[in-house]
């Protein structure tokens, strides 16, 4: 059985600076057709049974209920996590008490800033006070398991923004939190003017800051770029970061079935004429197995040894003893598990490059 699976919406009403991800101004003359080839795309996998469905975009929170229940009842009506990504300006009454109705139960926001002259920088359609508002009436609706995403290292911030962001996110006693550096895509607004990045130490300074104020406040520090209060870690998220198979459904989604890595693709002219159209990613097994111990060590889940080996034919220890040597003291150990502490999570990408250069 696939446990998981993502379905891409890949309108937005307007496109954020930093953004690079595959998303579309929405556009009626091609949602009908989009609808109907997502619909399409959906019953053929024939999914009776799934842990975790995720809607992310994009912006889900765009579609109205009539077509949002049209695409989620494509799909079982038991589901033991509902994601939907929204928007402040888009999430309305209406729409959240539809979500409670079609089983629904976590939201992931995108907050990004509670300062609106950073909000305004971004091209967002929402203030700091739209977003705090949909965060309460969130908080009052049977949704208990949410999450709102925040950005740092925006041009002209300043550590004291970073610190404004997290002491009003622990005001509004929030379970989850994604936070992400500012990355400057090339092919994004901000990247297209040239915008720089913010100083690197600056950068590292508001990092730890933010996981040393949370874990201060009780939340756990569970991925590398996710915070939560206990039992309300994304159990979606994990299905990538486990080296599991998942659906990836829609225009700009992408998936994994047996192991194999496929891209739909991001054109939705081509979609709505020709259906997913997948690419599929060739990679060795010597690379998959990479992958599965990149995404693993992500996260305070770690990597099960046993499992890997299985699944590998290869023996982890063995294979990758000068490295484990090597870091020993950043390494844990636990339940046929290996996962990195904090001081190890903070030097990840230094100890992942030593993995790859294992042959
Ligand atoms: S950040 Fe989200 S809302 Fe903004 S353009 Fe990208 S996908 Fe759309």
């Amino acid at each position: 059985m696939v446990p998981s699976c993502y379905v891409h919406i890949p309108f937005c009403d307007s496109i954020c600076s930093y953004c690079d991800f595959v998303r579309i101004q929405k556009n009626e003359k091609f949602f009908s057709a989009w609808k109907d080839t997502l619909i399409k795309e959906i019953q053929e996998y024939k999914i009776c049974d799934l842990h975790t469905l995720y809607f992310g975009g994009g912006t889900p929170s765009l579609l109205d209920v009539y077509d949002f229940k049209q695409i989620r009842n494509c799909f079982p009506s038991s589901i033991d996590e509902f994601t939907v990504e929204c928007n402040p300006e888009s999430l309305n009454d209406e729409k959240l008490k539809a979500y409670e109705d079609l089983g629904v139960n976590r939201i992931s926001l995108g907050v990004q800033s509670f300062k609106d002259e950073i909000l305004q920088v971004c091209n967002r359609r929402h203030t700091a006070l739209q977003a705090i508002s949909v965060i309460e009436k969130i908080k009052k609706s049977s949704i208990q398991t949410f999450s709102i995403d925040l950005i740092f290292g925006f041009p002209n911030q300043t550590m004291e923004d970073v610190k404004n962001d997290i002491s009003m996110f622990l005001s509004l006693d929030i379970p989850h939190l994604s936070i992400y550096s500012l990355q400057i895509e090339e092919n994004s607004v901000f990247g297209k003017k040239g915008i720089k990045p913010i100083d690197s130490d600056l950068e590292a300074d508001m990092f730890e800051y933010i996981t040393k104020t949370l874990e201060a406040a009780g939340y756990i520090h569970y991925e590398i770029s996710s915070f939560c209060k206990p039992g309300h870690h994304s159990r979606h998220n994990l299905a990538y970061w486990q080296d599991q198979d998942f659906y990836g459904i829609g225009c700009g989604a992408s998936g994994r079935l047996n192991g194999i890595r496929y891209d739909n693709t991001s054109s939705l002219k081509e979609y709505c004429s020709f259906g997913p159209c997948p690419t599929y990613i060739s990679e060795t097994l010597e690379e998959r197995s990479m992958d599965a111990i990149m995404m693993a060590l992500r996260t305070r889940f770690g990597l099960n040894i046993s499992s890997w080996n299985a699944r590998y034919q290869l023996d982890f220890k063995t294979k990758y003893a000068n490295v484990l040597n090597t870091y020993r003291s950043y390494f844990e150990y636990g339940d046929d598990r290996i996962y990195l502490n904090d001081a190890g999570l903070e030097i990840l990408n230094t100890i992942l490059v030593d993995f790859m250069m294992i042959e």
